[in-house]
């Protein structure tokens, strides 16, 4: 508690006296009465409270005072609470970070279709109505061979629509065949034994975690079957002594039983990143050249879009599936539909992918480069973090991310800031000195994510291209630990002279 005089309840103004202040007419001249006018009341009932309590300074009760903070109050309502990051987590498709980075053509195709009028359920040959999946089925099916595609918002709600479709419209039964090893939680209460559930199948387990074999379908296939199934373990991988039957001869099981086969891949890329230098994932081409009916995968990992689910397979598949009322429910918004389009036709020149599609971009960068700029950036970090903290360069092993490919790592680089006056056990203080030293990478401008790890806090240069975008709030960030960590740093102009030297060093 503050120590000097306090204010009593009756020392602070009437909401009509703090509007009149003249700093409070530009507030409303810029804002209008509604917004303002809500703030000065929460402001001043919260200051009131306060001073009831005894814990209010008399200078906070005087009405410039107030005007500042009813200034601040109304900036704090208006700026948004969906902002911009830097990801230097090292995971590229990161989760809680947004996943996929969109390409300047899907931002631009947003602008430019969204804004007004489009021909979004319109069909301008014909003059008459459109169907909205066929902005993209062409694409899909160009892209991965099927016979037709649908989409909806993701690849969650395909999973669920898929089943739903082929399994509680099939009159014999509701039965739904999937192995033990491939029951998946991806998190988020995605669960395959609940999807079942919710879509209204009854989910039939065959085999065991670690082996299911060909007869394991063939002999639990009945009556009651509406549809085998295979889906990708994408978060996790199950190594030793292990079998699994391929969707090649799942197929042959399934369709000599006359059963559709669907297969969630999960993430599923649309190219063979192995020529991008990364692990292989299944793509949908294969999948659906190995005899399924139906693949689903997402918009928003590998294949570098929005959020999506995409479904593609044989025409019969994809005509239950479109006609199902589920669909109707779960169809994607013109939004991330305009942007998906964008995303698909980049596809279309394979040999352009990795400069035009950001995600594959970001995650084919050299560990050499990111090394490089690791480098070059040392001096300006170590000198905003000094005297507190010191500064190394380090090998970083990333990851791809959103349960795409979970055990492979990519060789990547960064910077490691460490408290100073050495880290590890015993050191007390130092866990507190990197909480804070997150916190005000947090509290920039453009927040700044690392991650802590063995007493460092690791910056991972994968995804950041525009080294200006960190190097320019190094003297924040400075000012920031000064503030926190209470020791003067060497001036601010030095820190933004050292800011300035490496951002002319950059790339
Ligand atoms: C990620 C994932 C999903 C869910 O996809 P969303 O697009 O996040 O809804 C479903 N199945 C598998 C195997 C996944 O990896």
């Amino acid at each position: 508690m503050q120590a000097g005089p306090k204010a009593e309840p009756k020392d602070l103004p009437a909401v009509d006296r703090l509007l009149r202040e003249p700093a409070v007419a530009a507030l409303l001249q810029e804002h209008g009465h509604t917004l303002v006018a809500g703030e000065a009341r929460a402001l001043l009932e919260a200051r009131r409270g306060e001073a009831r309590a005894g814990h209010l300074p008399a200078g906070a009760a005087a009405v410039p005072a107030l005007a500042q903070a009813l200034s601040q109050a109304v900036g704090q309502r208006l700026a948004p609470r969906l902002r911009a990051v830097l990801n230097l987590t090292g995971t590229v498709i990161h989760t809680n970070l947004g996943r996929a980075l969109l390409a300047d053509a899907a931002m631009q195709h947003l602008i430019a279709t969204l804004a007004g009028p489009n021909n979004l359920e319109y069909d301008l040959q014909s003059g008459g109505r459109g169907e909205r999946d066929s902005i993209v089925e062409e694409l899909l099916t160009t892209l991965t061979g099927a016979e037709a595609a649908t989409v909806v918002n993701n690849n969650a709600a395909a999973v669920l629509l898929t089943i739903a479709a082929l399994a509680s419209s099939h009159e014999g039964g509701k039965e739904v065949i999937v192995s033990r090893g491939e029951l998946v939680e991806i998190g988020g209460a995605f669960r395959m034994p609940d999807v079942m559930a919710a879509a209204g199948a009854t989910l039939v387990e065959v085999g065991t975690t670690n082996r299911t074999h060909p007869h394991d379908y063939e002999r639990a296939i009945g009556e009651r079957t509406a549809l085998v199934m295979k889906v990708h373990t994408s978060n996790y991988a199950i190594q030793g002594f292990t079998s699994a039957v391929d969707e090649a001869e799942l197929a042959r099981i399934a369709h000599a039983r006359g059963l559709p086969l669907a297969t969630d891949l999960g993430s599923g890329s649309l190219i063979d990143l192995a020529a991008h230098g990364l692990p292989r994932e299944p793509t949908p081409q294969d999948k659906l050249a190995a005899g399924c009916d139906v693949v689903t995968f997402s918009g928003d990992k590998l294949l570098g879009g929005p959020q999506a689910g995409l479904i593609v397979g044989s025409r019969a598949a994809i005509t239950r599936i479109r006609k199902f009322p589920l669909k109707r429910a779960l169809r994607m918004s013109k939004l991330p539909l305009a942007a998906l389009e964008a995303t698909l036709r980049l596809y279309l020149r394979p040999e352009r992918l990795v400069q035009d599609l950001p995600t594959l971009r970001l995650l084919a960068r050299p560990a050499a480069d990111i090394r490089g700029m690791a480098t070059r950036l040392l001096p300006a970090v170590a000198h905003a973090v000094a005297p507190h903290f010191t500064v190394a360069v380090v090998e970083l092993a990333g990851q791809i991310g959103s349960g795409s490919l979970p055990v492979e790592q990519l060789p990547s680089a960064g910077l490691a800031i460490a408290p100073a006056g050495g880290r590890g056990p015993g050191r007390k203080g130092a866990g507190r000195a990197l909480d804070r030293l997150s916190a005000a990478l947090r509290g920039l401008p453009l927040p700044v994510i690392g991650r802590i790890a063995d007493d460092r806090l690791l910056l991972d240069l994968r995804c950041l291209e525009r080294p200006a975008l960190l190097v320019d709030q190094l003297p924040a960030l400075g000012v920031a630990l000064g503030a926190t960590l209470g020791v003067a740093l060497g001036s601010a102009t030095d820190a933004a002279a050292a800011a300035a030297a490496a951002a002319q060093d950059a790339p």
